[in-house]
């Protein structure tokens, strides 16, 4: 029988109640293990648009690519489609699972570019339904069936630019929706055995734990990382006080700033969408009720708000010292207007490209006894308080003050980073693209 290749995507079967889409992913990895599937490269875990106001949760849609027996196809398929069934929270009124079967090795051009738009900024069901029609792939929605979106989505996005790891490690189900038990001391361990090939283990600012999420959701712990073998490697230094059911290592865009989207001027941004825009300082910072920090950046195009919340922690506080005439890189998702506020960046990071200098007046000083003067008013000279001596001819003076910031780029705190959100460590090691050539020999379990 000739070997055939097989490409699966997966999207939207989880709630905020219950599952996620990489443990029916991690289900589906055993199952076609058994079924002799010869993966090709690590399930591929795609974080799509953050900005999309429909998605609460972390939006990651799911590929699994792999070579197979023509004999199999159809029990490879069947087995997709019972997972999904099994797993997916199909009573929950958002959740609309799409699984998509693109059975040839290459992937074409167009299926690329729409992966770049779902990632970057909305698509829809009708656009991709067109494209599957076009590309004659098959596909299974369940109910309204927009998974199909971002499983042909995951089907395109092939991590060209720059890749991550995450080892996922998943709780029995008797355990899921208690507190995670793991032993914390082995987490800060781990991390320093590991970072920065692994990054965002911890917040240095809170000493908070970062590696276990919160909620209902079946993940027990995840591991980001520069290789396959360093997340294992981290993952066998932390302690769980819980069964592992199992563990999948991915290969993902998290980490890479992915979504990220620049714009010539900021006249094109438009609401839900990602971006990467610049532009001066044009109103100094303000703090508004609950201690967000607003200031508006303009070019010769447009005026745009910017927030930074509280809970970014670092770059609010850089936020907070910027001044009219800064020259600013800002980078994050456009929210639409609303009664309360104008289309706003919701700041991920900010790029000081160039610091403009602080300069305040003061009085001058009495030349007969050396007391700070005092203004007659614009234009009506000084008068000393202590010896009364007028002085018409005087005039304010510049004082350069020093700014307490530097260009650079700031970046929320891990705590409030997105999935796609680039961090500071992985800076400059960036990977192109370089085709998996072989897995890892462990890299699930079961
Ligand atoms: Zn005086």
């Amino acid at each position: 029988m000739p070997m055939k290749t097989m490409h699966i995507g997966l999207d939207d079967t989880d709630s905020p109640r219950k599952g996620c889409t990489t443990y029916v992913a991690a289900i589906l990895v055993e199952k076609l293990q058994r079924l002799r599937a010869e993966f090709i490269d690590y399930p591929n875990l795609i974080r799509l648009n953050p900005n999309v106001p429909w998605k609460t949760r972390g939006n990651g849609a799911l590929c699994l690519r792999m070579r197979y027996s023509q004999s199999d196809e159809e029990r490879i398929k069947e087995a997709a489609i019972n997972t999904v069934e099994e797993h997916a929270d199909l009573e929950h009124k958002g959740t609309d699972p799409g699984i998509v079967f693109f059975e040839r090795a290459r992937i074409p051009n167009e299926v690329k570019t729409f992966s770049r738009n779902a990632i970057t900024g909305i698509v829809n069901l009708k656009v991709a339904l067109k494209l599957l029609k076009k590309c004659k792939v098959e596909a299974v929605g369940f109910k309204k069936g927009r998974g199909v979106i971002g499983g042909l989505a995951a089907i395109g996005a092939i991590l060209e630019d720059d890749h991550t790891f995450e080892i996922l490690a998943y709780r029995i189900p008797e355990n899921r929706g208690s507190k995670r038990k793991v032993d914390q001391a082995s987490i800060f361990q781990m991390n320093k055995a590991t970072a920065p090939y692994t990054f965002n283990n911890v917040d240095q600012e809170t000493r908070r734990i970062l590696i276990t999420p919160r909620g209902p959701d079946p993940i027990f712990f995840g591991i980001r990382g520069e290789t396959a073998d360093i997340v294992k490697k981290a993952f066998e230094i932390v302690q769980p006080l819980e069964p592992v059911e199992r563990w999948v290592i991915f290969r993902t865009n998290q980490g890479t700033d992915a979504h990220l989207r620049g714009v010539k001027q900021l006249s094109q941004i438009k609401p839900h969408r990602p971006v990467v825009a610049t532009g001066t300082v044009a109103t100094n910072p303000k703090i508004i009720p609950r201690r967000h920090v607003i200031f508006s950046i303009k070019d010769r195009s447009a005026q745009i708000d910017c927030a930074a919340y509280e809970p970014t922690g670092l770059l609010r506080k850089v936020a907070r010292k910027l001044i009219v005439g800064d020259y600013v890189e800002v980078y994050g998702g456009a929210r639409a207007p609303s009664q309360d506020h104008p289309l706003t960046i919701n700041l991920e990071k900010i790029r000081i490209l160039k610091i403009a200098p602080e300069i305040i007046y003061h009085n001058p000083a009495c030349r007969k006894c050396g007391k700070r003067l005092k203004s007659l008013g614009r234009n009506k000279g000084f008068r000393c308080r202590k010896c009364g001596s007028r002085y018409l001819e005087l005039t304010k003076v510049e004082v350069k003050m020093k700014r307490e910031i530097r260009e650079g780029i700031y970046i929320t705190s891990p705590r409030s980073q997105r999935h796609l959100t680039k961090p500071s460590l992985r800076y400059g090691v960036e990977k192109r693209y370089r085709p998996v050539k072989r897995l890892a020999k462990d890299w699930h379990f079961p």
